[in-house]
Protein backbone atom coordinates (compact mmCIF):
# COMPACT_ATOMS: atom_id res chain seq x y z
CA UNK A 1 0.00 0.00 0.00
CA UNK A 2 1.30 3.64 -0.94
CA UNK A 3 2.01 6.06 1.74
CA UNK A 4 0.05 9.07 0.93
CA UNK A 5 0.95 11.30 3.73
CA UNK A 6 3.98 13.36 3.41
CA UNK A 7 2.74 14.30 -0.21
CA UNK A 8 -0.73 15.17 0.62
CA UNK A 9 0.10 16.73 3.34
CA UNK A 10 2.57 18.69 1.61
CA UNK A 11 0.13 19.94 -1.00
CA UNK A 12 -3.12 20.74 1.43
CA UNK A 13 -0.01 23.26 3.02
CA UNK A 14 0.43 24.84 -0.33
CA UNK A 15 -3.26 25.09 -1.26
CA UNK A 16 -3.73 27.04 2.22
CA UNK A 17 -0.74 28.69 1.15
CA UNK A 18 -2.03 29.57 -2.18
CA UNK A 19 -5.34 30.69 -0.95
CA UNK A 20 -4.54 33.02 1.73
CA UNK A 21 -2.28 34.74 -1.24
CA UNK A 22 -4.97 34.89 -3.66
CA UNK A 23 -6.90 36.42 -0.47
CA UNK A 24 -4.58 39.25 0.35
CA UNK A 25 -4.56 40.15 -3.32
CA UNK A 26 -7.99 40.51 -3.10
CA UNK A 27 -7.80 42.48 0.10
CA UNK A 28 -10.08 39.86 1.57
CA UNK A 29 -10.40 38.32 4.85
CA UNK A 30 -13.60 36.21 4.53
CA UNK A 31 -12.86 33.39 5.57
CA UNK A 32 -12.63 30.57 2.39
CA UNK A 33 -13.60 26.79 2.65
CA UNK A 34 -11.46 24.30 0.87
CA UNK A 35 -13.62 21.47 0.08
CA UNK A 36 -10.43 18.66 -1.18
CA UNK A 37 -12.71 16.51 -3.94
CA UNK A 38 -11.32 12.83 -3.13
CA UNK A 39 -13.55 11.42 -6.10
CA UNK A 40 -11.28 8.57 -7.78
CA UNK A 41 -8.87 8.46 -5.04
CA UNK A 42 -8.21 6.17 -2.20
CA UNK A 43 -9.81 6.35 1.42
CA UNK A 44 -6.10 5.99 2.32
CA UNK A 45 -5.53 9.39 0.47
CA UNK A 46 -8.23 10.76 2.24
CA UNK A 47 -7.43 9.59 5.70
CA UNK A 48 -3.92 11.52 4.96
CA UNK A 49 -5.76 15.03 3.87
CA UNK A 50 -7.73 14.58 6.99
CA UNK A 51 -4.74 13.88 9.70
CA UNK A 52 -3.21 16.61 8.09
CA UNK A 53 -6.26 18.81 9.12
CA UNK A 54 -8.48 18.87 6.03
CA UNK A 55 -12.00 18.12 7.69
CA UNK A 56 -14.59 19.21 3.98
CA UNK A 57 -14.73 16.34 0.74
CA UNK A 58 -16.10 16.27 -1.89
CA UNK A 59 -17.47 13.09 -3.78
CA UNK A 60 -19.30 13.22 -7.30
CA UNK A 61 -20.29 9.91 -7.44
CA UNK A 62 -22.66 8.60 -4.76
CA UNK A 63 -21.54 4.85 -4.01
CA UNK A 64 -18.44 5.97 -4.22
CA UNK A 65 -18.60 8.58 -1.13
CA UNK A 66 -20.75 6.75 0.84
CA UNK A 67 -18.24 3.99 0.45
CA UNK A 68 -15.75 6.25 1.94
CA UNK A 69 -17.25 7.86 4.59
CA UNK A 70 -17.87 4.51 6.06
CA UNK A 71 -14.29 3.15 5.89
CA UNK A 72 -12.89 6.58 7.04
CA UNK A 73 -15.61 5.96 9.56
CA UNK A 74 -14.62 9.49 11.51
CA UNK A 75 -17.37 12.02 12.90
CA UNK A 76 -15.25 14.79 12.45
CA UNK A 77 -15.77 15.11 8.48
CA UNK A 78 -18.39 17.23 6.13
CA UNK A 79 -19.05 15.32 2.86
CA UNK A 80 -20.42 16.91 0.04
CA UNK A 81 -21.99 15.65 -3.21
CA UNK A 82 -20.87 18.04 -5.69
CA UNK A 83 -21.39 16.82 -9.10
CA UNK A 84 -24.86 16.82 -10.84
CA UNK A 85 -27.13 14.73 -9.13
CA UNK A 86 -29.20 11.91 -10.73
CA UNK A 87 -32.65 11.25 -9.62
CA UNK A 88 -32.34 8.16 -8.71
CA UNK A 89 -29.54 8.45 -5.89
CA UNK A 90 -31.24 11.72 -4.37
CA UNK A 91 -32.40 9.35 -1.40
CA UNK A 92 -28.74 8.08 -0.92
CA UNK A 93 -27.45 11.41 -1.28
CA UNK A 94 -29.75 12.94 1.24
CA UNK A 95 -29.56 9.88 3.63
CA UNK A 96 -25.41 10.00 3.73
CA UNK A 97 -23.98 13.10 2.75
CA UNK A 98 -24.12 16.76 4.84
CA UNK A 99 -24.23 18.82 1.61
CA UNK A 100 -25.70 18.96 -1.83
CA UNK A 101 -24.10 21.35 -4.15
CA UNK A 102 -25.57 20.24 -7.58
CA UNK A 103 -29.36 21.11 -6.69
CA UNK A 104 -30.31 22.05 -10.34
CA UNK A 105 -34.02 21.19 -10.86
CA UNK A 106 -36.84 21.01 -9.10
CA UNK A 107 -37.34 17.55 -8.88
CA UNK A 108 -33.90 16.73 -7.56
CA UNK A 109 -34.70 19.87 -4.82
CA UNK A 110 -38.04 18.16 -3.75
CA UNK A 111 -36.76 14.45 -3.82
CA UNK A 112 -33.42 15.68 -1.98
CA UNK A 113 -35.99 17.46 0.54
CA UNK A 114 -38.54 14.49 0.75
CA UNK A 115 -35.68 11.94 1.77
CA UNK A 116 -34.05 13.79 4.11
CA UNK A 117 -34.22 12.17 7.62
CA UNK A 118 -36.06 13.96 9.97
CA UNK A 119 -33.74 13.32 13.12
CA UNK A 120 -30.60 14.50 10.78
CA UNK A 121 -30.45 18.29 10.33
CA UNK A 122 -30.98 19.81 7.01
CA UNK A 123 -29.31 18.98 4.32
CA UNK A 124 -26.98 21.91 3.13
CA UNK A 125 -27.64 23.12 -0.48
CA UNK A 126 -26.53 24.63 -3.06
CA UNK A 127 -28.23 25.80 -6.61
CA UNK A 128 -26.27 24.78 -9.39
CA UNK A 129 -25.86 27.54 -12.46
CA UNK A 130 -25.03 26.89 -16.17
CA UNK A 131 -23.13 30.37 -16.40
CA UNK A 132 -21.33 29.50 -19.53
CA UNK A 133 -24.77 28.50 -20.67
CA UNK A 134 -23.36 25.23 -22.13
CA UNK A 135 -26.26 23.00 -23.89
CA UNK A 136 -24.90 20.08 -22.85
CA UNK A 137 -23.82 20.76 -18.87
CA UNK A 138 -26.08 20.55 -15.91
CA UNK A 139 -26.99 23.80 -13.73
CA UNK A 140 -29.99 25.82 -13.92
CA UNK A 141 -29.94 28.83 -16.16
CA UNK A 142 -28.85 32.24 -14.60
CA UNK A 143 -32.46 33.84 -14.99
CA UNK A 144 -34.58 30.81 -13.29
CA UNK A 145 -31.78 30.82 -10.97
CA UNK A 146 -33.97 32.89 -8.17
CA UNK A 147 -36.86 30.85 -8.87
CA UNK A 148 -35.50 27.24 -8.03
CA UNK A 149 -33.39 29.36 -4.79
CA UNK A 150 -37.30 29.85 -3.62
CA UNK A 151 -38.51 25.99 -3.96
CA UNK A 152 -34.99 25.08 -2.73
CA UNK A 153 -35.65 27.63 0.92
CA UNK A 154 -39.49 26.08 0.70
CA UNK A 155 -38.21 21.99 1.32
CA UNK A 156 -38.01 21.42 4.83
CA UNK A 157 -35.40 18.96 4.63
CA UNK A 158 -33.12 21.40 2.84
CA UNK A 159 -31.38 24.50 3.94
CA UNK A 160 -30.15 26.70 0.82
CA UNK A 161 -26.88 28.27 1.11
CA UNK A 162 -25.80 29.51 -1.95
CA UNK A 163 -24.56 28.57 -5.71
CA UNK A 164 -22.13 26.36 -6.87
CA UNK A 165 -21.03 26.65 -10.93
CA UNK A 166 -18.19 24.69 -13.31
CA UNK A 167 -17.93 26.97 -15.96
CA UNK A 168 -16.78 26.17 -19.31
CA UNK A 169 -12.94 26.39 -19.90
CA UNK A 170 -12.80 29.41 -22.34
CA UNK A 171 -10.74 28.30 -25.66
CA UNK A 172 -7.62 30.01 -25.01
CA UNK A 173 -6.39 28.44 -21.70
CA UNK A 174 -6.93 31.05 -19.93
CA UNK A 175 -9.40 31.11 -16.29
CA UNK A 176 -12.78 31.66 -17.07
CA UNK A 177 -13.04 35.21 -15.25
CA UNK A 178 -15.91 36.82 -16.70
CA UNK A 179 -18.13 33.54 -15.88
CA UNK A 180 -16.71 33.69 -11.81
CA UNK A 181 -17.83 37.59 -12.14
CA UNK A 182 -21.08 36.93 -13.61
CA UNK A 183 -21.51 34.28 -10.73
CA UNK A 184 -20.43 36.82 -8.42
CA UNK A 185 -22.94 39.42 -10.00
CA UNK A 186 -25.66 36.84 -9.87
CA UNK A 187 -24.67 35.58 -6.01
CA UNK A 188 -24.69 39.36 -4.63
CA UNK A 189 -27.80 40.63 -6.65
CA UNK A 190 -29.87 37.65 -5.32
CA UNK A 191 -28.36 38.31 -1.48
CA UNK A 192 -29.43 41.82 -2.26
CA UNK A 193 -32.92 40.64 -2.66
CA UNK A 194 -33.21 39.15 0.47
CA UNK A 195 -31.63 35.10 -0.14
CA UNK A 196 -29.90 34.25 2.70
CA UNK A 197 -26.67 32.69 0.73
CA UNK A 198 -22.93 33.13 2.24
CA UNK A 199 -21.60 30.41 -0.23
CA UNK A 200 -20.60 30.80 -3.45
CA UNK A 201 -18.80 27.36 -4.11
CA UNK A 202 -16.60 27.99 -7.57
CA UNK A 203 -12.82 27.21 -8.88
CA UNK A 204 -11.03 23.89 -8.88
CA UNK A 205 -7.41 23.04 -9.05
CA UNK A 206 -6.37 25.11 -12.42
CA UNK A 207 -8.26 28.55 -11.84
CA UNK A 208 -9.12 28.45 -7.67
CA UNK A 209 -7.32 31.60 -6.94
CA UNK A 210 -9.22 33.74 -10.34
CA UNK A 211 -12.28 32.00 -8.23
CA UNK A 212 -11.08 33.76 -4.78
CA UNK A 213 -10.02 37.36 -7.07
CA UNK A 214 -14.13 36.94 -8.27
CA UNK A 215 -15.18 36.41 -4.79
CA UNK A 216 -15.62 32.60 -4.27
CA UNK A 217 -15.72 31.70 -0.79
CA UNK A 218 -15.67 27.96 -1.29
CA UNK A 219 -12.85 26.34 -3.65
CA UNK A 220 -13.22 22.90 -4.70
CA UNK A 221 -9.66 21.31 -5.19
CA UNK A 222 -8.56 17.82 -6.19
CA UNK A 223 -5.92 16.65 -8.39
CA UNK A 224 -3.77 19.38 -7.29
CA UNK A 225 -3.96 17.98 -3.39
CA UNK A 226 -4.32 14.04 -4.04
CA UNK A 227 -2.42 13.55 -7.76
CA UNK A 228 -4.03 12.18 -10.72
CA UNK A 229 -7.00 10.62 -10.61
CA UNK A 230 -7.01 6.64 -10.83
C1 LIG B 1 -13.59 16.80 -10.08
C2 LIG B 1 -14.25 18.06 -9.64
C3 LIG B 1 -13.53 19.06 -9.00
C4 LIG B 1 -12.04 19.01 -8.75
O1 LIG B 1 -11.35 19.10 -9.95
P1 LIG B 1 -9.72 19.23 -9.99
O2 LIG B 1 -9.47 19.82 -11.30
O3 LIG B 1 -9.20 17.85 -9.82
O4 LIG B 1 -9.35 20.12 -8.87
C5 LIG B 1 -14.22 20.18 -8.54
N1 LIG B 1 -15.56 20.30 -8.71
C6 LIG B 1 -16.29 19.35 -9.34
C7 LIG B 1 -17.75 19.54 -9.50
C8 LIG B 1 -15.66 18.21 -9.82
O5 LIG B 1 -16.38 17.30 -10.47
Amino acid sequence: MTDHSPAVAERLHSIHERIAAAQRRAGSDAPITLIAVSKKQPAAAVRAAADAGQRVFGENYAQEGIAKRRELDRDDLLWHHIGPIQSNKCADIAAHFDWAQGVDREKIARRLGAARGEAQPPLQACVQVNISGEASKSGVAPDATEALCALVAEQPGLQLRGLMAIPAPPADGQPPQADFERMRALFDRLRAAGWPLDTLSMGMSADFETAIACGATMVRVGSSLFGART
